[in-house]
C-alpha cells in the first residue's frame, strides 16, 4: 500500500516540479555541503552512473536523506549478501554526516542499541513481521499450528469510527505480538506464515520483498526454489534488534531549520522519526518545503565556494581508484561493525568509551579501501561515511553520563544526574567532533 502510494506521489510531485521549472538531478551521491559565513550555500555530489561532479549553489538546502544507520552493526545472523540488497545506501546515515560536517548538530546518536527481538532463521531482517510489509496477512503460529498472532484486516477508511476502531485493533495486535519474545525465550518453536494471504496480498508482498533492501535475499531464494510464499513456514529465532534509535538532525523549532543557517532537515532525518514514518515524512516534508521556500525568497543567491571541496573530492576519488593494495569496501564495513559490536549492548563505562574512541581512530587511520569501478567507489564512500558516523556515536555516548532507556552506564554514580530532556548534540567544529547539550525545541 505504502509503495503504491509512494509511486503515485513520486509521479505527481515530479510532474508538478518540472511544470514549475525545477531541474531534477538523479543518481548523484551528495558528498559535502558547502558553507560560507556560517550558512550552508549548496552541495557537491558525485555521479553514481557517470564520473561527474555536480555542484549546486543554493539559497536554502533541505536534507531529506532519511535517517537509518543500521549498517553500523552487522546483520543479526551475520549473513550479508550485499549484491542482493536493493537499497543498502538508505542505511548509512549519510545525511547526518553531511549535516555534522557542515557544523549542524545531530542528536540521540548515543542510542545505538541492541534489544531483544526475533528474526527469521538465516535472514538478517524481520521488516516488522508479522506486520510491516507483511500486513495484514502475516501470522505467527506454533509447531501445532495454533495461532499466536492472528492475521489482520484493514478497516474501511470511510468508517466514521475508523480512528477508535483502529486504536482497538492496534492495541489487540500489540498484545498478541508481545507474547512472541517470551514464548521464544521459553524455548517454544514459532513460525511466521502467510497461509491466509489473498492472491492480491501475496502479489503485493512479493513486490515489497523486491524493493525493501535485504528482503530481496528472501525473494531470491523463494524464486530459485520455486516456493510459493503462502506454503512456506518460516521459523523464528531470538535475536537482538540492532538500531540507532530516535537519532536525527537537530532542528531549532517548527521551521525545521537546523543549527546552521539556511540548512533544513526533514522527513525521517528529524530526531524521533524513523521506520514506519512514511506519513510523518510526507507531512513534515511539505512543512519544510514551505519554510525553506519562504527563506529563499528573502535570501540573495550565494557565491560559488565549491572550488576547494571539488578539488578534495577529486583527490579522494583518485586515491581510492589508485589504491591497488587497498581492501574491499565490505571488509572495511565489517571491521567497523565488529569493533562497534564489542562495545554495544553492554553498560558503558568511561574507560570503555575512551577505548572505543581510540580504537575507532586507529581503525579509521588505517582504512585504505579500493575501487575498480564507479559502483565500488560509491560503496567505499558510503563506508567512509559509516566511519564518520561511528565517530559521532562514540563522542555522543561518552558525553551522556546517565542511563536513559536502552542507553546504560554502569559508572553513572560517578557523575551528576543528567537533566531530564537534555539532548546530546554532536557535530564537527574546526575539524574535530564536539558535543553540546541541547533542550527540546518547543515551537
Ligand atoms: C523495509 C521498510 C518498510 C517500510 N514500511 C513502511 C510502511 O509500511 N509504512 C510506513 O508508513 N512507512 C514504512 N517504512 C518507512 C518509510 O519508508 C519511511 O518512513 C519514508 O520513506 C521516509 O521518507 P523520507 O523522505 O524521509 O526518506 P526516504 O524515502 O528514505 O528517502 C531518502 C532518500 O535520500 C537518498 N539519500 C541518502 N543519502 C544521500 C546522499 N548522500 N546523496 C543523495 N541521496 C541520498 C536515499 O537514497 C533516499 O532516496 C518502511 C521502511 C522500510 C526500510
Amino acid at each position: 500500500m505504502l509503495a503504491e502510494l509512494c509511486n503515485f506521489l513520486k509521479r505527481v510531485l515530479t510532474d508538478k516540479a518540472l511544470e514549475l521549472g525545477a531541474v531534477i538531478v538523479n543518481r548523484v551521491h551528495v558528498r559535502e555541503l558547502l558553507t560560507d559565513g556560517g550558512a550552508v550555500t549548496g552541495a557537491v555530489g558525485l555521479g553514481t552512473r557517470e564520473p561527474v561532479i555536480t555542484v549546486v549553489t543554493a539559497k536554502t538546502t533541505v536534507l531529506a536523506t532519511s535517517g537509518r544507520a543500521t549498517r553500523l552493526t552487522g546483520s543479526v545472523t551475520a549473513f550479508d549478501k550485499f549484491e542482493w540488497y536493493s537499497a543498502p545506501s538508505a542505511a548509512n546515515g549519510s545525511g547526518k554526516v553531511l549535516a555534522a560536517r557542515a557544523g549542524a548538530e545531530v542528536v540521540n546518536l548515543e542510542f545505538v542499541a541492541l534489544a531483544d527481538s526475533y528474526n527469521l532463521h538465516n535472514y538478517s531482517f524481520s521488516v516488522g513481521l508479522p506486520s510491516g510489509s507483511w500486513w495484514p496477512a502475516g501470522r505467527i503460529v506454533d509447531e501445532d499450528g495454533n495461532v499466536v498472532v492472528r492475521r489482520n484486516r484493514d478497516l474501511p477508511l470511510d468508517d466514521p469510527d475508523y480512528k477508535a476502531k483502529y486504536h482497538l485493533l492496534v492495541e489487540d495486535y500489540q498484545r498478541q505480538r508481545a507474547t512472541i519474545v517470551p514464548l521464544l525465550k521459553q524455548g517454544k518453536s514459532l513460525y511466521f506464515d502467510l497461509l491466509e494471504a489473498t492472491d492480491e496480498e501475496r502479489e503485493r508482498i512479493l513486490w515489497a520483498l523486491g524493493h525493501e533492501g535485504k528482503t530481496g535475499v528472501l525473494k531470491h531464494h523463494l524464486e530459485k526454489r520455486n516456493i510459493d510464499l503462502r506454503t512456506a513456514r518460516f521459523p523464528l529465532r531470538l535475536g537482538q534488534r540492532r538500531d540507532a534509535l530516535g537519532n536525527g538532525i537537530w532542528v531549532k523549532d517548527a521551521t525545521t531549520e537546523t543549527s546552521v543557517r539556511n540548512l533544513y532537515a526533514t522527513g525521517n532525518e528529524l530526531p524521533g522519526t524513523g521506520i514506519g514514518g512514511g506519513g510523518e515524512a510526507l507531512v513534515i516534508g511539505f512543512a519544510t518545503g514551505e519554510q525553506a521556500a519562504a527563506r529563499a525568497k528573502e535570501t540573495e543567491l550565494p557565491k560559488d565556494v565549491s572550488a576547494l571541496c571539488v578539488a578534495e573530492l577529486k583527490k579522494q576519488v583518485a586515491e581510492i581508484f589508485g589504491s591497488e593494495n587497498g581492501d574491499e569496501w565490505q571488509s572495511g564495513e565489517r571491521a567497523l561493525q565488529v569493533l562497534l559490536e564489542s562495545y554495544l549492548g553492554k553498560p558503558y563505562t568511561e574507560n570503555a568509551l575512551k577505548q572505543l574512541g581510540l580504537l575507532l581512530h586507529r581503525l579509521s587511520a588505517d582504512l585504505k579501501l579500493r575501487a575498480d569501478n564507479l559502483h565500488q567507489l560509491n560503496r567505499v564512500l558510503e563506508v567512509i561515511d559509516l566511519y564518520r558516523l561511528a565517530e559521532l556515536v562514540a563522542v555522543a555516548a561518552r558525553e551522556r553520563k546517565s542511563s536513559l532507556g536502552l542507553f546504560r552506564r554502569s559508572d553513572e554514580a560517578d557523575y551528576p544526574r543528567e537533566e531530564e530532556g537534555t539532548f546530546i548534540g554532536v557535530s564537527w567544529k574546526n575539524g574535530a567532533v564536539k558535543a553540546s547539550r541541547l533542550s527540546n525545541p518547543t515551537t
